[in-house]
């Protein structure tokens, strides 16, 4: 008993995701033994779902193991591939297969939807009271992740927020260039640095609300930031910075790729039709980061770039970089918040 509500103590003092799911797992492993136990979400889009595995413990291990921050999604199972699991996740019930071993999935609920599978494997069949006590561990994890949410995400939207964006923009910077643990270590160092901050504003978002009222121009954020989400990866971060300003962090990819996956929501966006609306358009401009950068340093950057494209006919994108070896616009040093000419 005083073991678990260790583990308990330790679960709820996490901020950091990755952290708590491993902490999460690690303490089923160390109350109950099983011969595995891991937590899984689904990932991708409607149809195309495949499970990520977020943490995963097997009975000798030491330590938990992740899929690589940036795994294709085409390298993952899907989601039918594993039918227990799955049905836990779509029914939201407790499922229960084979005998011996036996594996037990359990739903991980949030206020809002069913976010992920808990699944374990024993050489016997789960008791009563080991099931009670997984169900309530994993209670306390679905309550811990809204509590997260509440703090991090904003409500319109669901995107994580402004606050969220400093320190997650770090510690992210940190993981890719250094090694992380609860990864199993498939990245390539060579590509580990490359880490893209692009913005992306509305083109005459003014003109929504003074037109359409101010709740119609809400639900054309709302339907942008599905429309983000669906051009982008599972593991790109998605911030609602101000208004109608979102920032997108893109991990891991080649010049080339980082300004196709922009451009390619551009287009998304221009060819959508939003109910009443119509068509709206966006202007981007984006960066690459480095160890050296600041929050705010990087993000000056690719401001400057929309800058430039909002006063060069908008719907369009532009990296900072190129900007200034075309001479374009003059590369100035910023130090912490303040700009060194
Ligand atoms: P530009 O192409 O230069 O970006 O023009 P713009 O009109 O989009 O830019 P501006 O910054 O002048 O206006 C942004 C507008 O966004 C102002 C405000 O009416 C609107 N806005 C900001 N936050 C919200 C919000 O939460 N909901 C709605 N509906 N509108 C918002
Ligand atoms: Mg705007
Ligand atoms: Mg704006």
């Amino acid at each position: 008993m005083t073991q678990l509500i260790n583990h308990l103590a330790e679960i709820t003092g996490f901020r950091d995701r990755d952290q708590l799911d491993a902490s999460v797992v690690r303490a089923v492993h160390d109350v109950l033994r099983p011969l595995s136990v891991g937590i899984y979400r689904c990932v991708g889009e409607v149809g195309g779902e495949r499970w990520l595995t977020r943490a995963r413990i097997g009975f000798d291990d030491l330590a938990a193991t992740a899929d690589p921050l940036s795994t294709d999604i085409f390298a993952l199972p899907e989601l039918r591939s594993v039918p227990a699991r799955r049905q836990c996740l779509l029914t939201g019930e407790v499922v229960v297969a084979g005998k011996v071993p036996q594996t037990s999935c359990f739903p991980i609920a949030t206020e809002k939807e069913v976010v992920g599978v808990l699944e374990m494997q024993t050489a016997r069949p789960l008791g009563a009271s080991d099931r009670a006590m997984v169900r309530t561990i994993v209670r306390i994890y679905g309550n811990f992740h809204d509590l997260l949410d509440h703090s991090e995400r904003d409500p319109l939207t669901g995107l994580l927020n402004r606050q969220t964006f400093n320190s997650a923009l770090m510690t992210r910077a940190k993981k890719v260039v250094g090694s992380d643990v609860a990864e199993s270590g498939r990245r390539a160092p060579s590509a580990a640095a490359a880490l893209w901050l692009g913005v992306v504003d509305i083109d005459h978002f003014k003109r929504v609300n003074d037109t359409y009222g101010h709740p119609i121009g809400d639900e054309v954020l709302l339907l942008l930031s599905r429309l983000l989400r669906s051009s982008f990866r599972h593991f790109d971060r998605l911030y609602r910075f101000g208004g109608e300003e979102f920032v997108v962090v893109l991990d891991c990819v080649a010049a080339d790729q980082a300004s196709l996956a922009f451009e390619r929501m551009r287009a998304s966006v221009e060819r959508f039709e939003f109910p009443q609306v119509g068509r709206v358009t966006v202007s981007v401009g984006f960066t690459l980061t480095d160890v050296s950068d600041t929050p705010s340093s990087a993000f000056a950057r690719a401001d400057k770039a929309l800058y430039y494209v909002k006063e060069h006919g908008r719907n369009q994108v532009a990296q900072f970089e190129n900007l200034v070896r075309g001479g374009e616009i003059v590369e100035t040093h910023i130090v912490g918040d303040v700009e060194l000419f």
